[in-house]
């Protein structure tokens, strides 16, 4: 990306400078700590701002792509050449009013879990051990143990590629297996409104407990990932295909399939979006040869590899 003054500007007079960070190595927004630098990494306090931003990238056709807590990418090892708007802490609100749970995009689901839990309501317990935002759950529509973010959302705000904020209600959301409405247009979610249900809170707690002890049994959660490397074939389980194919611990560089977990591709030292793209397709390749099934990715891909 050219030196753009204008845009700099711009920026500036909305984001204090803490928050706008130029070449920024991406590793250290993802979840692999996988990632070259983005040109410019601008971390997001309000909706308000978020909106003027995308108005006034509309107006000047700069590029951007919106990030939450970077545990569902794969960015190249060249980077990003255009501008990160990053909703994470600095957009983090949450509000319990009665049943229901107001929360901006930026707010780590594990957060809004343990709030949920604190205030004597269920529903979330699910997402409990979900790494992301609650915006980018509820983009990617995710889910664990039988719950998905589809049970609990009553309201989405979003804002769409003019800066105009815009509501939209569960049936709109059109939410289907890890998607949206929102995965394959360019809105951003700025806050969300959870409906959830009155539960003894001990109750709560404990549900949560018992499934992050299963994920802590079962997943390699000791190495830096992107949680489920690819979806999950209609009448298949992708983690168990990969085994079945005799993948267990295949590598390439430092990216490896996971001995704990043939689901997860993990970083077990410095491997390269290059090491774990390599990997993607080499276990699509030997899946689709020896089992007939086409793993498709759930890992996104972003940026110059
Ligand atoms: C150890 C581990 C375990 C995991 N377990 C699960 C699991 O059980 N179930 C599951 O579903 N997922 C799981 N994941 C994957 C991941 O946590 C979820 O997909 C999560 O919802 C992604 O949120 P994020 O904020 O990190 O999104 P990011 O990785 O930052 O972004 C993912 C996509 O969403 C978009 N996006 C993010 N925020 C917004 C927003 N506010 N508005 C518009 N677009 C946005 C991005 O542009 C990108 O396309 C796991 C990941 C890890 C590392």
């Amino acid at each position: 990306m050219r030196e753009n003054t204008a845009m700099l500007d711009y920026i500036g007079e909305r984001i204090p400078p803490e928050n706008i960070l130029r070449a920024e190595p991406m590793s250290r927004h993802t979840s692999f700590r996988i990632g070259g630098e983005a040109d410019l990494f601008v971390k997001v306090p309000s909706i308000q701002a978020l909106s003027e931003l995308i108005r006034y990238f509309a107006q000047t056709g700069q590029e951007y792509y919106v990030v939450g807590r970077g545990t569902n990418l794969l960015v190249g090892d060249k980077g990003y050449r255009g501008v990160i708007l990053h909703l994470g802490e600095e957009m983090s609100q949450i509000k319990v009013d009665g049943k229901r749970i107001i929360a901006q995009a930026g707010a780590s689901l594990p957060k809004v879990a343990q709030v949920a839990a604190a205030h004597g309501l269920s529903g979330l317990e699910f997402a409990a051990g979900i790494p992301g935002s609650i915006g980018g759950g509820v983009v990617m529509n995710a889910g664990a143990y039988d719950g998905e973010m589809k049970q609990v959302v009553k309201n989405v705000l979003v804002i769409n590629q003019y800066g105009e904020e815009m509501n939209l209600d569960n049936d709109t959301m059109e939410f289907g297996y890890r998607t949206s409405i929102i995965k394959d247009r360019p809105f951003v979610v700025a806050q969300i409104t959870l409906e959830l249900q009155e539960k003894p809170k001990e109750e709560v707690e404990a549900l949560m407990e018992d499934l992050a002890k299963r994920r802590r049994e079962k997943q390699p959660l000791e190495y830096p990932s992107a949680g489920s490397t690819f979806k999950r074939p209609e009448g298949y389980f992708a983690g168990k295909l990969i085994m079945d194919a005799g993948l267990r611990g295949l590598r390439v560089g430092d990216a490896q399939v996971s001995e704990k977990h043939c689901g997860f591709i993990i970083n077990i030292g410095h491997a390269t979006a290059e090491d774990v793209s390599e990997l993607m397709e080499e276990v699509q390749y030997r899946v689709k040869k020896q089992l007939g099934v086409r793993l498709e990715p759930e890992v996104i891909k972003l940026g110059e590899f």
